[in-house]
C-alpha cells in the first residue's frame, strides 16, 4: 500500500465549524491508524473570502483537540508551501499545461455577458450551463481563431481558464463510504480553473496540491461530493493517479432537519465552534464553555462513526486503534447537545479531586476568591457527582464562600413557622458552646438538643439550611457549617433570623 498521507484543507474564511473539526479528526485518526502523515493545508485562494485570524484559529483548535499536525505552515515539511496563496505561480503553470493538452481553454466572456445568458435561459425556463452545448458560440480560445485569442491575451484582456468537459461520457468512480458512482459529463459545466485575478480556483489548486503533496486518501465533507467528477477528470487529464476518496456525512441539527448551523447553536444555547471566536460577530466555543478536549473529541468521533460495539468512551489512542472508514455512516448524524454534556460529565467524574481542585481554584481566582487546594479538594468530593463542568462547582458550592444574599421564597412559605426564629436563636447558642466544630460533633449535639426539646427535626433542619445556604440545596448541612466555621455559621443564623423573619 502507498504510504498514507492525508490532509485537512480548510479555507480560512472564519471560525472552524465543529463539522470541520470532525473532518480533521477523522483524517488524523485514519493517518495515525495506518502509521501515516497528517497534513494541514490552508486553502486561501479565494481572496474575497479571506478572514483575518482564521488561520491561527484553525491551528489553535486542532492543538486544543490534540490533533497533531505533521506537516503544515508552522511545522514545515518537504511538500510545502502549505499555504496555497504562497504558490500561485505553480498553479498557473499547471493550468497552462492543461490548455496545451487541449483539456482546458481561455474564456474571455465578461461577468456581465454571462449574467445576461443566465437570465435569458431562466426566462425560458432553462438553466444556463457553460459546456459543450454553448461554448462554440461564446468568446473563448475554442470558438475564436487562434490569432484572435492570442491577440486578446497580448492586449491583456481579462480571461479565465475553463476545463473542457468531455461530451456525453459516463464517468465511473468510487467513494470509500458511498461506493460506486456514475455521472454523465453532460450534467456538468466547464468549471473555471484559473481566475482573472491570477489565482487558481479551489478545484485546480486542490487537485494539484493533493498530487504534489502525494496525498493517498482524500477524506472530506459530503458537500464536496458534487466536485468529485471534475476532480477525477482533472487527475485523468494530468495523467496522475487519483487518491482514494471518502466523503463524510453531514452533521445535522438536533431535530435532524438540515445541516447544523451557528444559528441552531445560538437558538439552543450550545456552541458550534471549538473555541471562542473573538472577531466581528463573536461566537461561543466549547473550550470556553468549560468542555474538556477529551470529551469534545470523544463526542465528535461518534458523530458519524461507530466502533461496532457498545463502547462509548474512547481516549484518542483508543480511537486511533478502533477507527475505520468502513464504519463511517452514509447518512447525516444528528447533533445532540445533551450527549455532549454527558461526555463532559463522564470525563469530569474521572478526573481526580486534586486536579479538579486546581481547576476550580483558577475559576475562583478570577472571582477574587483565594482558597487552598486541600480545602477545595474536600469540597469537590462533596458535590462532584452533581457536576458536569468546573464552573458548576460554583453553583453547587457558592454558599461555602459567600453568605446568601437572598432566601428562597418558596422555602420560606413552606417551612418558616412562627416558632422558627426562636428555635434558631436557641440553635445559635447550642452551636456557640461547641468547641470541636466538626461534622460529627455538631450533628450529634444539634440532634440531641432537638430531641431533648421535642422539636420537629425536619422543620428545624430546613430552617437551618435556609439561613446558611439561602435555599434547600447543597450537601450535608453539618459538612457545610464545619467548612465555613463557627463564626460564619453564627453570623448567618443571625442574619437569617431577621431577614427571613421579615419576609415570612
Ligand atoms: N478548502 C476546502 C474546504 O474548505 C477543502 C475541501 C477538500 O478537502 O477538498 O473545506
Amino acid at each position: 500500500m502507498q504510504p498514507v498521507r492525508v490532509r485537512f484543507a480548510p479555507s480560512p474564511t472564519g471560525p472552524l465549524h465543529i463539522g470541520g473539526v470532525r473532518t480533521a479528526l477523522y483524517n488524523y485518526l485514519f493517518a495515525k491508524k495506518h502509521g501515516g502523515i497528517f497534513i494541514l493545508r490552508i486553502e486561501d485562494t479565494d481572496q474575497t473570502r479571506f478572514v483575518e485570524g482564521a488561520e491561527e484559529y484553525i491551528m489553535e483548535s486542532l492543538k486544543w483537540c490534540g490533533i497533531n499536525v505533521d506537516e503544515g505552515i508552522k511545522e514545515g515539511g518537504k511538500h510545502g508551501p502549505y499555504r496555497q496563496s504562497d504558490k500561485k505561480d505553480i498553479f498557473r503553470q499547471y493550468a497552462g499545461t492543461l490548455v496545451e493538452k487541449g483539456d482546458a481553454y481561455f474564456a474571455f466572456d465578461t461577468p456581465e455577458q454571462l449574467e445576461k445568458l443566465r437570465m435569458d435561459s431562466e426566462k425560458n425556463g432553462n438553466t444556463f450551463i457553460y459546456n459543450s452545448s454553448v461554448r462554440g458560440e461564446l468568446k473563448n480560445s475554442l470558438s475564436l481563431k487562434e490569432t484572435d485569442w492570442r491577440n486578446l491575451l497580448l492586449q491583456g484582456v481579462p480571461y479565465v481558464i475553463r476545463y473542457k468537459m468531455p461530451l456525453n461520457e459516463d464517468l465511473h468512480f468510487d467513494d470509500m463510504i458511498r461506493g460506486h458512482i456514475v455521472v454523465n459529463t453532460d450534467t456538468l459545466d466547464d468549471k473555471v480553473l484559473f481566475k482573472s485575478d491570477g489565482m487558481p480556483t479551489y478545484h485546480l489548486a486542490n487537485i494539484v496540491d493533493d498530487h504534489l503533496m502525494e496525498i493517498s486518501h482524500v477524506i472530506r465533507g459530503e458537500e464536496w461530493l458534487p466536485s468529485l467528477p471534475l476532480h477525477v477528470l482533472l487527475y485523468r487529464s494530468f495523467g496522475w493517479r487519483a487518491p482514494l476518496f471518502a466523503h463524510l456525512p453531514l452533521l445535522l441539527k438536533p431535530d435532524g432537519k438540515g445541516k447544523l448551523s451557528k444559528r441552531d447553536g445560538d437558538r439552543m444555547g450550545f456552541p458550534v465552534f471549538p473555541l471562542f471566536w473573538p472577531y466581528g460577530e463573536t461566537a461561543k466555543g466549547y473550550r470556553e464553555e468549560g468542555y474538556y478536549p477529551e470529551a469534545f473529541v470523544n463526542m465528535l468521533a461518534l458523530l458519524g462513526w461507530n466502533p461496532g460495539t457498545e463502547q462509548e468512551i474512547f481516549s484518542m489512542e483508543e480511537l486511533i486503534d478502533a477507527f475505520s472508514i468502513e464504519r463511517v455512516h452514509k447518512s447525516g448524524s444528528r447533533f445532540d447537545p445533551e450527549k455532549a454534556k454527558w461526555f463532559n460529565h463522564y470525563y469530569l467524574q474521572n478526573r481526580d479531586n486534586n486536579q479538579l481542585a486546581m481547576e476550580f481554584r483558577e475559576f475562583l481566582r478570577a472571582k477574587g476568591i483565594h482558597y487552598d487546594i486541600v480545602h477545595l479538594e474536600k469540597l469537590i468530593g462533596l458535590v462532584k457527582e452533581r457536576v458536569s463542568f468546573v464552573k458548576d462547582f460554583w453553583q453547587e458550592t457558592d454558599f461555602f464562600f459567600v453568605a446568601p444574599e437572598t432566601y428562597d421564597r418558596e422555602v420560606i412559605k413552606k417551612k418558616w413557622k412562627p416558632e422558627t426564629p426562636l428555635q434558631l436563636t436557641e440553635l445559635k447558642s447550642v452551636l456557640e458552646n461547641i468547641d470541636e466544630f466538626n461534622p460529627s460533633v455538631t450533628e450529634q449535639t444539634v440532634k440531641a438538643w432537638i430531641e431533648n426539646k421535642g422539636y420537629n427535626i425536619g422543620a428545624v433542619m430546613n430552617a437551618f439550611r435556609l439561613v446558611v445556604v439561602g435555599a434547600s440545596r447543597g450537601p450535608h448541612i453539618f459538612d457545610i457549617i464545619s467548612w465555613i466555621g463557627k463564626e460564619e455559621t453564627l453570623k448567618r443564623i443571625d442574619k437569617g433570623i431577621s431577614i427571613t423573619g421579615e419576609q415570612a
